[in-house]
């Protein structure tokens, strides 16, 4: 079983494989890694505890409907992982908050809309494309089924299968059950790189961990280690705010989906605490890239869009009080042009730079299978030159995700 450090001082001299960030991206690559015998494997991370960036921000949601087929199975891959998580990670009874409440799309007529959501075509596409579960609903049968949809929604559709699972508990158990040792408070500087090739690691406290192979997981962060070590990356990060606002109970029932308002792009879901709500498309800033940050800034004026734009197709909206809210604030990191896909690969400047990252809203639903692919990859088991989510330098030819928010 692997080791957990709080300091940079017990480095290896070397390793068979550096991943660079304890996020749930890292994690899961360093996970499969070390399963599949690729010998000493390294978490390096920069905050004092893993998956504390973006991972820890996050709705916890997965869900099997996306545009792209390879999407589809990327999640359906990773919530096969979830479904045997303790058994995996060989910790029998392992909770990691797996609930199958289903994912809820909702649209109605006459009101904002970032783009048409056309829900009854959408379940038609799926049933053509091995996804036949998403049931269509009109608004009224939408009504019925879930006391909390508004007059004002037109068309729905519901997914049974998807749900929640929770972020922290997931790394966790993959730290606790993984044959590699991860180190918290431990930045890494640089990749350094020699003759076209990796050689290792440096921290900012200048120790060096020698390697041929670093797995450049970083989250918002990937693109500046990557340009520093001569590999451009073609990824950009855009700021993205949640808020869990706490409630008293009866207002939100603990029963209820993953709700997304597909006009709008708004969604919310139950918490233990009351209701987590995020929306994408809230303010001119969320569409614009910027720099890597730690600490994310939150905007207040996010706190008065959703207020006013999440009664638009609920029943219960009003009566949520906004005076008790936690921010969660993070980055979204997608690929430049954006086509909807992970960046997960080798790095065609650099011999033994590899990549794990770019999953947008996606990070925690497809971490499992972004990290098992890029162990494949590793292995040279995985054809690099047909992946649709290959490390490209202007495009790589797929057609955008349409169920991208
Ligand atoms: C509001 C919000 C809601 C979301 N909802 C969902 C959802 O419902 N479902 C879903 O699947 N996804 C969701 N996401 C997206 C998901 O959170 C991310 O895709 C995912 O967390 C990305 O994981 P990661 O490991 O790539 O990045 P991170 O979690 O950011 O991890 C990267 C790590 O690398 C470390 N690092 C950076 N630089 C260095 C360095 N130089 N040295 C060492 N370590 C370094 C960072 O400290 C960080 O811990 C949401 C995100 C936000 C912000």
């Amino acid at each position: 079983m692997g080791q957990l450090r709080f300091t940079d001082t017990d480095l290896p001299d070397t390793a068979d494989v550096v991943v660079v960030g304890g996020g749930l991206v890292g994690l899961f690559t360093a996970f499969f890694a070390a399963d599949a015998g690729l010998g000493r494997v390294v978490v390096l991370e920069r905050r004092d505890a893993v998956a504390s960036l973006t991972s820890a921000h996050s709705a916890e949601g997965f869900r099997l409907e996306w545009d792209a087929p390879e999407n589809v199975e990327m999640v359906r891959e990773s919530v096969d992982v979830f479904d045997r998580f303790a058994d995996l990670v060989g910790l029998p009874g392992f909770d990691i908050g797996l609930e199958k409440r289903g994912y809820l799309f909702v649209s109605g007529s006459g009101g904002p809309a970032y783009r048409p959501a056309l829900l009854r075509e959408r379940v038609e596409r799926w049933r053509g494309r091995g996804l036949p579960d998403v049931e269509y609903l009109t608004g009224d049968e939408a009504r019925r089924r879930f006391g909390f949809v508004g007059d004002a929604v037109e068309h729905a559709h519901f997914r049974a299968g998807d749900g929640f699972v929770d972020a922290g508990a997931v790394a966790r158990g993959l730290v606790l059950g993984g044959r590699f040792d991860t180190f918290v408070a431990a930045p890494v500087a640089a990749v350094e790189a020699a003759g076209g090739r990796v050689m290792g690691v440096r921290t900012t406290s200048g120790r060096r961990v020698a390697t041929d192979a670093v797995v450049l997981a970083g989250g918002p962060f990937t693109r500046d280690l990557a340009a520093a070590a001569g590999a451009p990356l073609p990824a950009e990060n855009r700021r993205r705010h949640g808020l869990i606002l706490h409630l008293p109970p009866g207002l939100v029932d603990r029963s209820w989906p993953m709700v997304v308002d597909a006009d709008l792009g708004l969604y919310w879901r139950p918490r233990p605490e009351g209701i987590f709500i995020g929306w994408e498309k809230a303010l001119a800033w969320d569409q614009v890239p910027g720099a890597a940050m730690d600490p994310v800034p939150a905007d207040l004026a996010y706190l008065e869009q959703v207020r006013v734009h999440g009664r638009r197709l609920t029943r219960f909206w009003h009566d949520l009080r906004f005076d008790d809210a936690v921010w969660h604030t993070g980055q979204y990191v997608a690929a430049a042009p954006n086509d909807g896909r992970p960046i997960i690969g080798p790095h065609p400047a650099l011999r033994g730079l590899y990549v794990n990252t770019a999953y947008e809203g996606r990070g925690i639903m497809a971490s499992p299978a972004g990290g098992r692919l890029l162990t494949r990859l590793l292995r040279g088991e995985a054809d690099v030159a047909t992946s649709p989510f290959r490390v490209f330098e202007r495009d790589r030819g797929n057609d955008p995700d349409r169920m991208v928010l």
